[in-house]
């Protein structure tokens, strides 16, 4: 990937060809080691300007369309998955091939709608098949799913796409799960060992998003559940549909953690997630259920009054795990980020969005291979750190901060 952003705009989709079809076995994200939050480095960058959707409250995602390719159908998930999908009166197509037509529209902007509509039920490609490290995050990443109709106006995910962004959802589930005990006791993050080996399963994805749909983090969680061995799933939501969690066979294997954010964030800036309202009740609601919990506070932006919001998500958090016993609460806190990439492309999305991406206000980092990364400067970092810091132990004396970033 080359960092000049400039020369990538306008340049063919490696996950369409020039007809306008989709290569379902090519990935959606290409860059395996990032993290869906805004972490992006270098991406390819696609010229999407116009396509900004509204910020918006989530309903329970309906694709319009929904494919099966032949492989997955050979797959007792995937038959699972499509049985859940027409249980809910939406009609799944066979493809003959592992190609997708009819999604190329009159312009981009029509594109982009139908892909974001549209559900692919693919095999995961062999490259998905080979974990990678995330720290701090976890040890491992695997996934389920890739591809998300959520529209958060910092997501990496929006720069990383490689073809119209219709959501591929893994019919090999089974054998994802099945491949995971090789990593077990091989992690490279391995900062928390009370938690033994842990598995992210929600980069490039968001899995309530899509759990209606599919039942594969159900699957997960039961699978880990069984699993005995000193390991642990772990996920990252802006959704709240937790209902169908709360009696599975968890045993505590799995810690669900709720994106959240500054009020005024949370409503300007993350069309198609649930209210964060509904995020924190949710994570109540798992908590009550013996589930290990966590906030992925991020990104974290000193946006004004920042105090008093950031104050006020944590007096809701509070609030809703109050009572709880033996809660088991963690925060996870990242700072916002971006590169020259990430910036391109998030301003062609969202021209009007009032994320801050103003390098004079950043301090700029470089990454391996020089890569250019703007963080917020020093002075602003410690204060938002020693503000949290203090913040948490005072209104959520329970919750364990894993990292600062
Ligand atoms: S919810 Fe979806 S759009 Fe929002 S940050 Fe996560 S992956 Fe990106």
């Amino acid at each position: 990937m080359t960092s000049d952003r400039t020369s990538d705009v306008g340049a063919p989709d490696p996950g369409a060809d020039p007809a306008g079809d989709v290569d379902l076995d090519a990935t959606l994200a290409p860059e395996l080691s990032r993290s869906h939050e805004a972490t992006g480095e270098q991406v390819p960058t696609r010229d999407l300007s116009g396509l900004a959707p509204p910020a918006r409250p989530a309903r329970r995602w309906t694709p319009k369309r929904v494919v099966i390719t032949p492989a997955a159908l050979d797959h007792p998930h995937g038959q699972r998955i499509v049985e859940r999908v027409e249980g809910l009166g939406i009609e799944v197509e066979r493809l003959t091939a592992n190609r997708l037509t009819g999604v190329r529209g009159d312009d981009e902007r029509q594109t982009y709608v139908r892909a974001k509509s549209t559900m692919a039920i693919v095999v995961s490609p062999p490259s998905r098949r080979r974990l990678q490290s995330i720290a701090p995050s976890a040890d491992w990443r695997f996934d389920l799913a890739e591809g998300c109709p959520a529209h958060c106006q910092y997501c990496y995910l929006a720069g990383s796409l490689s073809g119209p962004p219709v959501t591929r959802v893994y019919a090999d589930v089974d054998e994802i799960l099945g491949g995971l005990a090789d990593y077990v006791g091989a992690g490279t993050a391995r900062r928390r060992p009370e938690e033994g080996t842990t598995f992210e399963a929600s980069c490039y994805t968001d899995p309530l998003a899509l759990d209606h749909l599919t039942g594969s983090w159900r699957r997960a969680v039961e699978f880990f559940g069984a699993w005995d061995d000193d390991v642990q799933l772990r996920w990252t939501t802006k959704y709240a549909d937790v209902a169908p969690f709360t009696a599975l066979p968890h045993r505590g294997r799995t810690r669900v953690r709720f994106s959240v954010n500054a009020p005024a964030v949370t409503t300007r800036m993350e069309g198609g997630t649930a209210p964060l309202e509904e995020r924190i009740a949710a994570l109540g609601t798992l908590a009550r259920s013996g589930y290990p919990v966590g906030l992925t506070v991020a990104p974290i932006m000193p946006v004004p009054d920042w105090q008093s919001e950031y104050a006020r998500l944590l007096d809701l958090v509070a609030r809703a795990v109050d009572g709880v016993a033996d809660l088991d609460l963690t925060a996870e806190l990242i700072t916002h980020r971006f590169t020259p990439g990430s910036k391109e492309v998030l301003l062609g999305w969202y021209p009007r969005t009032r994320l801050d991406m103003d390098e004079s206000r950043r301090t700029t980092k470089r990454g391996k291979y020089g890569a250019v990364k703007h963080v917020y400067p020093k002075d602003v970092m410690s204060e938002l750190r020693g503000w949290f810091e203090e913040q948490l132990a005072a209104r959520l004396p329970a919750c364990r901060v894993l990292y600062w970033t």
